[in-house]
């Protein structure tokens, strides 16, 4: 098969890849981004002139839409993809499930936004030479100004905040963090009257309309929600970036000596068949599932990579614990407003190292359920803690199967965050449904920034050890748990990866 030739290829384009790939065309360099999922169809994206658009999941598509792919010990090879098209990929083990999206965005139109600092202070510091707090925090002040990540004022706040309801609670108390959070959306300057805005690139979104609620894990087809198609991607094509959608990665191959370094074979799920590009520089940002999957099939499975005795090692759920609080709240719609509500702890702080986050079920009105199912979803919350795991997962590539293996009994995070819900739920006599399996939406580690002798996989520069050429991107190099949502983390990293690579070009 005939490659085509590019300069660098950036897989996957959620916050690792887009970030990447804006940072380097936008420096010069000829970036081709390979994207398995298709672009959403979106206010902004429509304003892009992107043509070849998918809906998100909404009404009958939600059961076709919703899923792309599923991993499960019982499936044949241990996966099996349900809709080329779906927005969300489920990874099922003994000791750990884990949840990920697909779409050109990757992750940015399922999440909540909220953008935190990892719980650590010197979470950067210590791991090797030239990479500190202090090296990263122009990277993190980048990716906030970009995104225009922000809080609402006085008198744009979102309802149902954690201190307007538990402020006065007899059981509960608001859980105020030590940093500052922020969130990317665009609030409205009147919360009764969103308007449609044009970015500083001059691309349509909507401010964010509370009544709807149809803006959380299900997406944003206002572009209320910054999400990095239209923020990084959009503003960079201008400038010569490519961006191939359903495409999706096979496999990469270090080439001998003589022409480019690199060839990645990939599948173009919209007709085109199997394909390769080479290119001299390859940076992984298909988010952590992905991103290890695929350099250990790259390496295990089809012999194209060598090295990297670390690969796999040391993979964290982020203590990731989530369950569905049935407060049936008559008074409330908790549908309405951010999809992050803020957190709370006990009053009288039994458990003071723990906080829960709450966020409402998104775009219920769009759900195909019956009428009384849906009021119900609306009154109730999704809760969710995290925080520091023992980070000791394993993750494998054995024939053709992926594997994670990790036992939840190793770190006691996870059973004091059930605990924490099963206590709330005593207290507020309302039931949480919450398995004790960690289900992560934040994985990370794997291929963990370091010195190669401590077993680290890639350099301060996202570059592997011993494979020049070759990137992490995404927060599969994360040294620890962030114990906190790490998209900005991930965001900072890309940026960091970026910047070392144009200014040693
Ligand atoms: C419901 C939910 C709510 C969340 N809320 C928050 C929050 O409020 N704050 C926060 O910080 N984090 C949040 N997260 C987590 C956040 O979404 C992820 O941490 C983040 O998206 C990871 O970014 P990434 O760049 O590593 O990967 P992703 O965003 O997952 O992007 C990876 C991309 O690579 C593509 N890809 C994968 N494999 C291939 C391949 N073989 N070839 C080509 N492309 C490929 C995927 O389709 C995807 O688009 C949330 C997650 C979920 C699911």
């Amino acid at each position: 098969m005939q490659a085509e030739t590019t300069e660098a290829v950036v897989i996957g384009s959620g916050f690792g890849g887009s970030v990447t790939a804006a940072r380097l065309a936008e420096g010069g360099v000829k970036v081709t981004v390979l994207e398995r999922g298709p672009w959403w169809d979106t206010v902004p994206v429509r304003s892009m002139g992107i043509a070849d658009r998918t809906p998100l999941p909404r009404g009958m598509r939600l059961f076709a839409r919703a899923v792309r792919s599923v991993y499960h010990p019982w499936l044949p090879w241990g996966r099996t993809r349900v809709n080329r098209r779906g927005l969300f990929e489920v990874y099922f083990s003994r000791g750990m499930e884990v949840v990920c999206s697909s779409g050109v965005g990757g992750g940015s139109h399922v999440y909540s936004a909220l953008h935190r600092r990892p719980a650590r202070p010197d979470y950067w510091d210590g791991l090797c030479d030239d990479l500190d707090e202090a090296a990263m925090a122009p990277h993190y002040a980048s990716f906030l100004a970009r995104v225009g990540s922000a809080r609402p004022g006085p008198n744009n706040a979102p309802p149902h905040g954690a201190v307007e309801i538990y402020s006065n609670h007899p059981d509960f108390a608001p859980a105020i963090p030590k940093d500052e959070v922020r969130v990317g959306f665009r609030f409205p300057e009147d919360p009764k009257n969103p308007r449609l805005v044009k970015t500083e690139a001059g691309i349509d979104r909507w401010e964010t309309d509370y009544a709807t609620g149809d803006h959380g894990f299900l997406g944003a087809p206002s572009g209320s929600k910054s999400t990095m198609d239209f923020i990084y991607l959009g503003p960079a094509m201008r400038q010569g970036l490519e961006v191939r959608a359903m495409c999706e990665v096979i496999s990469i191959t270090a080439l001998p000596e003589g022409g480019k370094r690199f060839r990645i074979d990939y599948t173009d799920h919209d007709g085109g068949g199997r394909k390769a590009i080479e290119a001299d520089h390859v940076f992984v940002g298909a988010g952590t599932l992905n991103t290890l999957r695929l350099l250990l099939e790259s390496r295990d499975r089809y012999g194209g990579l060598k090295g990297m005795p670390g690969l796999g090692k040391r993979f964290s759920g982020n203590g990731d614990i989530r369950g569905f609080w049935d407060l049936n709240d008559a008074d409330r719609d908790y549908s309405e407003g951010t999809p992050s509500k803020g957190a709370i702890k006990m009053r009288d702080d039994a458990f003071p190292q723990v906080g829960i986050g709450r966020n409402n079920m998104p775009s219920v009105n769009a759900y195909p359920f019956p009428r009384f199912l849906r009021e119900r979803l609306k009154r109730g919350m999704v809760v969710s803690g995290m925080g520091e795991d023992a980070m000791d997962g394993v993750a494998t590539s054995e024939g053709r199967r992926f594997r994670i293996r990790f036992d939840p009994k190793n770190s006691p995070i996870y059973a004091q965050i059930y605990e924490v819900m099963q206590e709330m739920a005593r207290r507020s006599g309302r039931k949480i449904y919450a398995g004790k399996t960690p289900a992560t939406v934040h994985p990370m580690g794997g291929a963990c920034v370091g010195r190669p002798e401590e077993g680290g996989v890639v350099g301060a520069n996202g570059e592997v050890h011993g494979v020049p050429g070759l990137y992490v991107v995404d927060a599969a190099a994360f040294p620890r748990p962030t114990a906190a949502p790490p998209t900005l983390s991930i965001g900072a990293w890309a940026e960091n990866v970026a910047a070392r690579f144009l200014a040693a070009r």
